[in-house]
Parts: structure tokens; C-alpha cells; sequence
């Protein structure tokens, strides 16, 4: 079968291969893959910037948003032949640690988690693959191929369960507004949970034209684009930093009204910045501010995203894939357009 694998660390490695069938120690489902969803994650693995291969493996098969059909499923598994699923990216470290050990592996303590198709195990990007039931989501027939958000919807989901329970510190906590920076599929689908969640809704990103704008107008939603001077003095209660940009970040430390939460979702590079931390430390501590990242998923948080794309108008997600790419032309996904939002492997007609 084919995989699409890279060599981390080697820029420019990537390569869609002949592989060995999934390995059953894998897991006991078998999945015929019908999409992967690319990812700026994806884009730093092929530019050796970023991931792990297997131990003893100098390739990792990439792919961490996934959707498959059932082609094999073990009795009493919960999971029959046909079911569409989706498999979780991350697996406990072995030790485990008292997160692990409670099923929050998202919140990893001792950094000795794996995640699939990105740190020491094989991703889901290859013609077929397996995935131990408990680490399945299986995926509403009413969501269908669109299941392949799921993936980014758990992330945001977990977004928002943090920057609520970070909110629930005080009785009293009412947030009215909301801003996200950054109009990617993880900042659009937090600003669709801000608006399942009642919110004002404001989007900022660079990009004046393509898709974004109108996807953001049509959650009700306002559009800002250009540089982070154009939100003026927009105080958010609640700010979701999407793009992992070190000018952006610097603006939203300071930006949050009064008792503000600031939850930093992308992964940046190294860069110098002139910030007085001065500055920024006293307005956060006058300020009862939070300021705290979010990365990965649990079980939980995979099913509260789920749930948030069924509740979503389906036309307003389905527009979130922007290009579908067939598995032969994979070099394209991998490629950035500026009107991109979620490009997406097509495994099923190719
Ligand atoms: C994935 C997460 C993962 C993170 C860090 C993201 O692209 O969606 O599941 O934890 O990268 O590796």
C-alpha cells in the first residue's frame, strides 16, 4: 500500500512509498483511509523542522487528522465493518504519568507521550490503517466525510474547556466578547464555538480577500484584516491566539479587558522581540489577566468537538476544505495557497 512518509529533521524528504500493511499490534480496527487533513504541523515535518520517526525507523508515515471506513472490526469492539472513523493522535506515555494514568494525555507530564503521524509512531496517511478501539471516535453518518474536522475540532474544543475552567475561577464570570487572531480552520472553528457559546465574535487575521472574510461574516461575526493596530482599543474578554505570530502574541498580551483569558493555541520558531515584560507583567497581575497554551486532545474533548460540527450548519463547515488534493498529487498539500483554509488528502478517489 502507499504511505506518505518523511525523514525527520530532513528538509525536503517527503515521499509517498510503498509500505508494509498496518502492522496488527497497531490496533485491532482496520480502516480503509478516506481523507487526511493537512496541517501547518504536516507542513513543518516536511520541512525538517519539526517531528520523530518510530524507534529503529528512519521514516515516520505522516497524517495525524484522519477519516476512515471500517474494514475489520474485532467482536464486541463497539465498532461493525462500514462505521466511519477517526483515530486519536495521542497515546499515554508507557510510565504513565498521573495525567496518562487518568486518561488526560493531552496534559503529559513527563514529555514521554507519542502521537500518530507526528512522534515516534506512524500517522494515518497510507492507504490503510489500523487504530486500537479505545483510541476511536467514531463519526456521526449525518457528518460523513466531513469527520475529517474532527481532528482540529478536538483542539479547539480543548481550547475552550481550559478557558472555561480558567473563567470559572470566579463566580461571577460573564465574558461577552470574543476576539481570535488568526482565520485558519483552528481559528475559525473557535470562533464558531465562540458563537455556539453567544459570544461577539471578532476574527483577526492578515488576508483582505479569499474565502475567510465571508466565512467570518456568515457566523455573524466581524472581520478585521491587516496589521493588529486595525482592532484599535477592542478590550476581548476572552482572546484566542491562532496564528502563533510573535508580533500577534505580543499585541494579545496586553490587549484583554480586565479579568481577561488569553489561550495561546499555534507553536512558533524562535524570535526576538523587543516586549517590555515590565509592562506586560504589571498589567497582567493589576489585571487578575490568565494567559496560558492549549495543545492536543483528550477523549473528551475529540466527542465536544464532534458535537460542535453536528450542531454547526453543515454548508458553513463543508467550506472550510478548501482543496481537496488526490493522494498522487501530495506535493501540492503540502504546498501553502493564501486562500487556504483546510486543505484536505483525497484517499478515497485516488
Ligand atoms: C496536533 C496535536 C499535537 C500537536 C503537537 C498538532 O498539529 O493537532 O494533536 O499534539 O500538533 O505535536
Amino acid at each position: 500500500m502507499r504511505g506518505l512518509t518523511v525523514v525527520p529533521g530532513q528538509p525536503g524528504s517527503a515521499s509517498l512509498l510503498e509500505i508494509p500493511e498496518p502492522d496488527p499490534r497497531a490496533g485491532g480496527l482496520l480502516l480503509r483511509t478516506l481523507a487526511i487533513g493537512i496541517c501547518g504541523t504536516d507542513v513543518e515535518l516536511a520541512s525538517g523542522r519539526y517531528g520523530w520517526a518510530p524507534p529503529g525507523h528512519e521514516r515516520l508515515v505522516i497524517g495525524h487528522e484522519s477519516l476512515g471506513e471500517v474494514l475489520d472490526a474485532p467482536d464486541g469492539s463497539g465498532f461493525e465493518r462500514g462505521d466511519l472513523v477517526v483515530g486519536i493522535v495521542r497515546r499515554p506515555d508507557p510510565v504513565p504519568c498521573h495525567y496518562c494514568a487518568a486518561g488526560e494525555w493531552d496534559m503529559c507530564c513527563n514529555g514521554g507521550y507519542t502521537e500518530r503521524g507526528i512522534k515516534e509512531r506512524d500517522g494515518y496517511a497510507s492507504d490503510r490503517f489500523r487504530v486500537e478501539p479505545a483510541f476511536a471516535i467514531r463519526v456521526d453518518e449525518a457528518l460523513g466525510d466531513l469527520g475529517v474536522l474532527i481532528e482540529p475540532s478536538s483542539i479547539v474544543a480543548k481550547a475552550w474547556d481550559h478557558t472555561e475552567r480558567i473563567g470559572n475561577r470566579s463566580r461571577a464570570w460573564k465574558p461577552h466578547t470574543l476576539l481570535v487572531t488568526g482565520a485558519g480552520p483552528i481559528g475559525l472553528l473557535a470562533a464558531l464555538m465562540g458563537q455556539q457559546r453567544g459570544l461577539e465574535v471578532h476574527v483577526f487575521d492578515q488576508v483582505v480577500d479569499g474565502p475567510k472574510p465571508q466565512l467570518v461574516r456568515d457566523l455573524g461575526a466581524t472581520y478585521h484584516a491587516g496589521e493588529p493596530s486595525v482592532l484599535h482599543d477592542l478590550r476581548p474578554d476572552i482572546i484566542m491566539e491562532c496564528t502563533g505570530a510573535p508580533s500577534v502574541i505580543a499585541d494579545v498580551l496586553t490587549r484583554s479587558a480586565r479579568s481577561g483569558i488569553v489561550c495561546l493555541t499555534g507553536v512558533s520558531g524562535a524570535h526576538t522581540l523587543n516586549l517590555d515584560l515590565g509592562i506586560v507583567n504589571r498589567r497582567v497581575v493589576l489585571e487578575n489577566d490568565a494567559i496560558f497554551g492549549s495543545v492536543n486532545a483528550n477523549r473528551g474533548h475529540y466527542v465536544a468537538g464532534a458535537a460542535a460540527l453536528a450542531r454547526a450548519e453543515r454548508a458553513w463547515i463543508s467550506r472550510l476544505i478548501t482543496r481537496r488534493v488526490p493522494l498522487h498529487d501530495w506535493r501540492q498539500a503540502l504546498v501553502r495557497h493564501t486562500d487556504d483554509v483546510k486543505v484536505v488528502l483525497d484517499f478515497a478517489n485516488s
